[in-house]
C-alpha cells in the first residue's frame, strides 16, 4: 500500500474522478453546452472590456453582476442572490454547511455531482429511484423524509439526465413535508416552462440554483443561488471572498446584458428540440423521452454500438448506458449540427 492510499479516506479512494471526454476535432453534443458563439462586434466589445480591467487587483464587489443576473433571470428584488464559481461550487457550499451525521437526499438517476460532493464532505447520501415515467416516487420520498430527516434534498428541475420536469405537485409536497432544506436546481431553466423562483417567498426552506453554463457561457463558470435574504446571508459566510474571478465578472456583466439574444437562442434550441425528438422517435429502434431541457435522453437496442459509430464519425454524445438500460443523451444544437447527427443515426440503422 502506498502512502497516499493509506492516508486518504476510503470514500475518496472509491470515487472515480469526473472525466471530461476528449473532444478535439469533434462535434460536441455531450455536455449540454450552447452551440452559439459571439458575433464579431460583441467579441470586439468584450475584448475592450477585458483589456480595461485591473487584473493586479482582487475582484471588486459582486453587486453589479448580481443585478444584471437578477434582471436576466427575472428574479424579484426582494430575493437575494449569491454567485458561485459554477453552480457546482454552490452545491458544494450548501453541503459544507452540513455536519457529520447529516443525510443528503437525491434521486436516481439525477445530476451526479450531488452524490459526489456529498462524499467529498463525508455526508451520508441517499437516493430514491425515479418511477417508470422518470418522475418522483412521492410515497418513498415522504417515507424517507419522515424516517431520516434529510438535511438537504436536491431536485434537478428539469432533471439531468432524463430531461423532464418532475411533477410540480410532488415537489410542493416535498417542500411542505421536509424538515431540512430543499434545493431546486434549475440549470436548464431557459428551456423549461416552469420555475420555483416565485415559490421562494412561500417557503423558508426553499432555495433555487441556476447557472449560465447551459445558456451559452459554460466557459465562464458562473452559478447563481437564489433565496430569501436572511437565508442567503447565512450561506454567504461560507463563500470564498473572491470566488468569482475578475475576467468572469467583467465578461458576464457585459454579455448577460443582452437578454433578448439569450432568449432568442434558447427559443431556437426549443424549436430544434421538438424536431430532433420527432426524428429520433421515427426510428423503429429508438425511444426518445420528452424533454424540458436542451438535451434528449433516448433508448436504443445497443447503446455502445451507436455511440461508437457516432464517435468514429466525430460526433460526441454521452453514453449513459448502465444496468443494460441502453440509454444515450444528446445535446440539442443548431439545425445543421442536429441534422449531421440525425443523418449518422439514419446511416447506422440502414
Ligand atoms: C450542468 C448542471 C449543473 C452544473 O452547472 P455549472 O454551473 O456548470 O457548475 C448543475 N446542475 C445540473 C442539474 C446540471 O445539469
Amino acid at each position: 500500500m502506498s502512502f497516499i492510499t493509506q492516508w486518504m479516506r476510503d470514500e475518496i479512494l472509491d470515487i472515480q474522478s469526473y472525466s471530461v471526454q476528449n473532444s478535439s476535432e469533434k462535434l460536441k453534443l455531450d455536455a449540454m453546452e450552447s452551440p452559439f458563439l459571439l458575433d464579431d462586434d460583441t467579441q470586439k466589445k468584450l475584448l475592450q472590456h477585458l483589456s480595461n480591467t485591473e487584473i493586479n487587483r482582487y475582484p471588486q464587489s459582486q453587486k453589479g453582476l448580481q443585478n444584471v443576473i437578477k434582471n436576466l433571470m427575472d428574479i424579484p428584488q426582494n430575493l437575494a442572490v449569491m454567485l458561485g464559481n459554477g453552480s457546482d461550487e454552490l452545491i458544494q457550499l450548501l453541503m459544507l454547511a452540513c455536519s457529520g451525521q447529516d443525510k443528503i437526499l437525491g434521486f436516481n438517476p439525477s445530476f451526479v455531482m450531488y452524490e459526489m460532493i456529498a462524499k467529498w464532505c463525508g455526508l451520508d447520501f441517499q437516493s430514491i429511484d425515479l418511477d417508470d415515467n422518470f418522475d418522483i416516487n412521492l410515497i418513498e420520498t415522504l417515507k424517507n423524509i419522515a424516517e431520516n430527516n434529510p438535511k438537504i434534498i436536491f431536485i434537478a428541475y428539469p432533471n439531468n439526465p432524463t430531461g423532464n420536469n418532475f411533477s410540480r405537485a410532488s415537489i410542493e409536497k416535498i417542500i411542505q413535508n421536509a424538515t431540512g432544506l430543499v434545493v431546486v436546481d434549475e440549470a436548464y431553466y431557459a428551456y423549461s416552462d416552469d420555475s420555483f423562483i416565485s415559490d421562494i417567498e412561500k417557503y423558508d426552506n426553499l432555495i433555487v440554483l441556476r447557472t449560465i453554463s447551459k445558456i451559452g457561457f459554460a466557459g465562464l463558470r458562473l452559478g447563481v443561488m437564489i433565496g430569501k435574504k436572511e437565508v442567503i446571508a447565512e450561506f454567504d459566510k461560507l463563500r470564498m471572498p473572491y470566488n468569482i474571478n475578475t475576467l468572469t465578472m467583467v465578461a458576464a456583466e457585459f454579455l448577460l446584458l443582452n437578454k433578448q439574444k439569450i432568449i432568442e437562442n434558447a427559443n431556437i434550441i426549443k424549436t430544434q428540440r421538438s424536431i430532433v425528438f420527432e426524428k429520433l422517435n421515427s426510428f423503429e429502434d429508438i425511444t426518445a423521452f420528452k424533454s424540458d431541457a436542451n438535451f434528449i435522453l433516448f433508448q436504443v437496442k445497443d447503446a455502445h454500438a451507436l455511440f461508437d459509430f457516432l464517435d468514429e464519425n466525430n460526433v460526441l454524445i454521452k453514453n449513459m448506458h448502465s444496468k443494460n438500460n441502453n440509454v444515450l443523451r444528446v445535446t440539442i444544437s443548431t439545425s445543421d449540427e442536429n441534422q449531421l447527427f440525425l443523418n449518422l443515426v439514419k446511416q447506422f440503422y440502414e
